[in-house]
């Protein structure tokens, strides 16, 4: 028994329609009483009402938020607005955002800030390229990403959300990082962080499936998963939840 609760998220991402959504929500809210972690489900925005209904706000999360304080942002959406749409989580950082929209570390640290001065808690993204990796900067990389997030909120602004290791290079790829390259990495980033580190719930990221689900999260600095294709079938997504070790 771990003596942090595991925490398993879906990441929807830009997927999902109201009817599909709601068949998903019924299924999970069906069988989620038997569950030995904590979920959480990361939504497009237009759907966290969708959420409201059948999830409470320690279940929902939003995808992204606004660096800024509300204002002339048109197109953004504040932290504020997560809040009171009936988020209690939001991703910061996803590579998807630091890829296609061009996020810095700078901008991640700044929505992280954002996300805690409102009370939300991040669920805080960092990962390294495959060129990165096999350029032996894997550690490197990791530790400036980090080093951006405590510098501005500190290490205790991470024990509240979650902190998510997520290879770009095994996101949506099928290829996953083995349970011992996880385990190594989730080890190096939990002594990053210091004395805090060990209340620090640090999620494994990039292709998990039903099948390796069970050996990655049961290395002993994995406390759980940040889940995005997989997550779009209920059922795969609740198989994924009950691979937590109890
Ligand atoms: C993700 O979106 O964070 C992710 C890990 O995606 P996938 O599970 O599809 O690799």
């Amino acid at each position: 028994m771990k003596s942090r609760r595991s925490l398993v998220a879906a990441n929807w991402k830009m997927n999902g329609l109201r009817a599909a959504n709601g068949a998903w929500l019924k299924e999970f809210g069906a069988r989620k009483g038997a569950l030995a972690c904590d979920v959480v489900v990361c939504a497009p925005y237009v759907y966290l009402d969708q959420l409201r209904h059948a999830l409470s706000r320690d279940e929902i999360s939003a995808q992204d938020v606004s660096s800024h304080e509300p204002g002339a942002y048109t197109g953004d959406i504040a932290a504020e607005m997560l809040k009171d749409a009936g988020c209690g989580w939001v991703i910061v950082g996803h590579s998807e955002r630091r890829q296609q929209h061009g996020e810095t570390d700078a901008i991640v640290a700044a929505k992280a800030e954002r996300a805690l001065q409102t009370g939300l808690r991040p669920i805080v993204c960092i990962g390294e390229t495959l060129q990165q990796r096999e350029a032996g900067q894997t550690h490197a990389v990791l530790s400036s990403q980090l080093a951006a997030v405590l510098d501005r909120v500190g290490a205790e602004a991470l024990s509240s959300g979650a902190l998510a290791y997520e290879p770009v290079w095994a996101i949506g790829t099928g290829r996953t990082a083995t349970p011992e390259q996880a385990q190594e990495v989730h080890a190096a980033l939990r002594a990053q962080i210091g004395s805090t580190g060990d209340s620090v719930r640090i999620l494994y990221g990039g292709s998990v499936k039903p099948g390796n689900a069970p050996e990655l999260f049961a290395q002993p600095d994995i406390d759980g998963g940040l889940i995005g294709g997989a997550s779009l079938v209920a059922a795969d997504f609740l198989a994924i939840c009950a691979a937590v070790p109890k």
